[in-house]
């Protein structure tokens, strides 16, 4: 009975450790999306490159008021390769990766929010944040998803990629122009990291 009891509890102690390990990162890069001869998605002078770089922006401050340590793979508006993006991220310990885009596409009648991971423990990561985006942006859920991204893929840290609404879509470029929005978009990824943080 001693023997079973022992063993429950080196269980437990073994259990809480990887726990609190996975929960105990101090460290958020954030990685705002192309940047420089890369515009990303546009739409007249709409660039996804500003509006990433101001949400990325955005985030980092809404971060640091709660404590994290924060970097910033670009802080202006320069090229950087993906290689280099996740050279980055990578090199920190106890930290996750938060890549922020806005979307694109032909049909411009699409719109909302959508969150992509690779690992599990971006899996777990992306569901969070894409509650907490939908909640303060709302938005269009598009849920959290799967994609095989050369910077989700090459992360050796929890890794998702956001995509804060559709630059094609009307509405939503309108919503992307006011800062309000991008707030928004940066308030409810930093809640989702809360959670995440708490969570697992
Ligand atoms: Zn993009």
């Amino acid at each position: 009975m001693k023997t079973i009891l022992r063993g429950f509890l080196l269980m437990a102690v073994w259990f809480l450790g990887v726990t609190v390990d996975a929960a105990n990162f101090r460290t958020v890069v954030i990685d705002a999306g192309h940047g420089g001869q890369d515009l990303g998605g546009q739409w007249g002078q709409v660039y996804e490159k500003h509006l990433a770089l101001d949400t990325a922006t955005r985030l980092e401050s809404n971060l640091k008021q709660l404590g994290y340590q924060t970097v910033m793979t670009r802080r202006s508006d320069y090229f950087i390769t993906l290689p280099q993006r996740v050279a980055i991220g990578n090199s920190y310990r106890n930290a996750i990766f938060v890549c922020v885009h806005f979307n694109y596409t032909w049909k411009q009648q699409v719109s909302g929010t959508e969150t992509y991971y690779y690992s599990s423990e971006g899996q777990q990561l992306a569901q969070c944040v894409q509650a907490a985006l939908v909640r303060h942006t709302h938005t269009v859920d598009r849920s959290a998803k799967f994609a095989r991204f050369y910077v989700l893929r090459n992360s050796t840290l929890p890794a998702i990629l956001v995509e804060g609404g559709f630059v094609t879509n009307e509405s939503e470029r309108n919503l992307m122009k006011s800062g309000g929005f991008r707030e928004a978009i940066a308030r409810g990824v930093t809640e989702g990291i809360q959670t995440y943080r708490r969570t697992y």
